[in-house]
C-alpha cells in the first residue's frame, strides 16, 4: 500500500487549507456569504523576497523570505518572524491567518501577519544571523512600522533578533521601539514578555481542567518542545503542583514516571542541548513522548506533530496547543471523535502576542509597567477569552477550536462590515 493510500483525506490539506477548514465550519454557523468567506481567508498582501547574505567564509548565500499580511481590519498587522529550514510560503500564509484569529479571540486591537526565512539558524553564526536580519529589514521597510505591521519573535528568533531589527529600522526609517515587540528590556521590551506564552499555556490549560472537572495537584503533563514556550510551560505546570513526566526538543526528550525535576532540567538545558542525557530521567524520542499516558499534553514545538496516524495512539484527556498548528486537520478530527478536549493554538498560545500588545502600548506611551501589572492584565484577558470560547462551545455544541473560530471570526467580520464603504449593506 502506498503512503498516500493510508493518509486521512484531511491530512492531504496544506497547512493553509487546514486552517481554513476550521474557519469554514465557523463561517457556516455565522451564515457568512461565500464572498465574505473569501475576503477573510485570502491574505491582504504577501511579500516574497530573496535575501543575499554575506557568510563568514567569504561566500554569499541566498535565503528565501516571506512576510504575509493577512488581515488588518481590527488594527495593524501583527505576528512573529521565524527562521527555520522548513519555512514555506504556504506555512507562513497559514501562520499569518492564525494570527488574525488569535488577536481577535483575545480581543486585542491588531490584525494578523507572519514572516519566515528559510534558513538553518543552528548552522549559522551570530554575525551571519545579524546580517540576515538586517537585509530582511531593508526588504521589509516599506510594509512594516509601528502603526502598520509589527513583527515579533517566533521559532528560532529572540529579543536579540528584535534589537537588530530596531537598529536597522532606525537606519532606513526612524527610531521607534514600537516597530517590533519581544525586544530586550533595555531597549523598550516589556517585563513578562519572555514567559508570557508559557504562562498563557498554563492559564488556559488550568481553565480547561477546571471546566472538565480535572484535579490539578498531582496530575501529569507531557510537553513537546523546550524552547521559549515549552520551557516556561514546564516551569509553570510544575509550580502549579503538576507532575511533568516528559519534555523534549528537536534532538529528543527525557522522561521520568515520577516527574522531572524541572528547575534543575531548565538549568541543565541552558548549557546542554541533548535533554536525553539529563541525569534525572531516561531518554525518549519525540514520537514516543507524544504517546505517553498523561492528563495533559502540550505540543509546543512545530506544526503537524500530531496527525491522523498517531492521533489514535494519543493517551491524554486534554491537549493544550503551545505551538501553532501542532495538530493536522485529520488529527483534530480523530482526537475530537475520541472525546479528547483541545485548547486550540489561537487561544492557548495567545499569551505571547497579548504581552506584545502591552509592550507596544508601553512603547507608544513611553511609560513602563510593573511585572505584576503585565501578568495580572494578561491573566484577566486569557480568562475572559477562555470563558467566551467555552460559552460559545456550549451554545453551539461544538469543540473549543470551532468555538474559538466563531468568537474570532465574528469580531473580524463585524469590524470589516463597519469599515468598508457600502459593504455593510451589500454583503448579503
Ligand atoms: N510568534 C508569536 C505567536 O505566534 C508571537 C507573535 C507576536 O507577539 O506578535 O503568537
Amino acid at each position: 500500500m502506498s503512503a498516500t493510500a493510508t493518509t486521512h483525506p484531511l491530512d492531504k490539506l496544506s497547512t493553509f487549507e487546514a486552517v481554513n477548514h476550521h474557519l469554514k465550519a465557523a463561517a457556516r454557523r455565522l451564515e457568512l456569504s461565500d464572498k465574505e468567506v473569501h475576503l477573510i481567508t485570502r491574505p491582504y498582501r504577501e511579500l516574497k523576497v530573496e535575501l543575499p547574505v554575506h557568510l563568514d567564509n567569504g561566500e554569499w548565500a541566498i535565503f528565501p523570505a516571506y512576510r504575509v499580511q493577512h488581515n488588518n481590519v481590527r488594527g495593524p498587522f501583527k505576528g512573529g518572524l521565524r527562521y527555520h529550514p522548513s519555512v514555506t510560503e504556504d506555512e507562513v500564509r497559514a501562520l499569518a491567518t492564525l494570527m488574525t484569529w488569535k488577536t481577535s479571540v483575545v480581543n486585542i486591537p491588531f490584525g494578523g501577519a507572519k514572516g519566515g526565512v528559510a534558513c538553518d539558524p543552528k548552522k549559522m553564526s551570530e554575525d551571519e544571523l545579524e546580517r540576515l536580519t538586517r537585509v530582511l529589514v531593508r526588504r521589509l521597510d516599506v510594509i512594516v512600522g509601528p502603526t502598520v505591521d509589527i513583527p515579533a519573535p517566533d521559532v528560532n528568533t529572540n529579543p536579540q533578533t528584535m534589537a537588530w531589527f530596531v537598529d536597522e529600522w532606525a537606519q532606513v526609517a526612524s527610531y521607534h521601539p514600537g516597530v517590533v515587540t519581544g525586544k530586550p528590556l533595555e531597549i523598550g521590551g516589556s517585563k513578562g514578555r519572555n514567559e508570557a506564552t508559557g504562562l498563557g499555556v498554563l492559564v488556559t490549560g488550568l481553565d480547561a481542567m477546571k471546566r472538565l472537572g480535572m484535579k490539578v495537584e498531582g496530575s501529569t503533563v507531557v510537553i513537546q518542545g523546550f524552547g521559549n514556550v515549552g520551557s516556561f510551560a514546564a516551569k509553570f505546570f510544575h509550580e502549579a503542583g503538576m507532575k511533568v513526566l516528559a519534555v523534549s526538543n528537536s534532538l529528543g526528550g527525557v522522561f521520568n514516571a515520577r516527574g522531572l525535576d524541572v528547575p534543575n532540567l531548565i538549568r541543565y538545558s541552558e548549557l546542554n542541548r541533548d535533554l536525553g542525557k539529563f541525569h534525572g530521567g531516561e531518554p525518549i524520542s519525540n514520537a514516543d513522548l507524544l504517546e505517553l499516558r498523561c492528563d495533559v499534553l502540550a505540543p509546543s514545538a512545530l506544526d503537524n506533530a500530531i496527525n491522523a496516524k498517531n492521533a489514535p495512539k494519543i493517551d491524554t484527556k486534554l491537549i493544550v496547543e503551545g505551538a501553532n498548528s501542532p495538530i493536522t486537520a485529520g488529527g483534530d478530527q480523530v482526537l475530537t471523535e475520541r472525546g479528547i478536549h483541545i485548547v486550540p493554538d489561537i487561544l492557548a498560545n495567545a499569551g505571547g502576542v497579548t504581552v506584545s500588545y502591552f509592550e507596544w502600548v508601553q512603547n507608544l506611551q513611553n511609560y513602563y509597567w510593573s511585572q505584576d501589572r503585565v501578568l495580572q492584565e494578561l491573566t484577566d484577558i486569557l480568562h475572559t477569552a477562555f470563558d467566551e470560547v467555552a460559552t460559545a462551545a456550549e451554545q453551539n455544541q461544538v469543540s473549543w477550536r470551532e468555538a474559538a473560530f466563531i468568537v474570532a471570526v465574528r469580531r473580524v467580520v463585524a469590524a470589516q462590515r463597519l469599515r468598508w464603504y457600502g459593504y455593510g449593506k451589500k454583503h448579503h
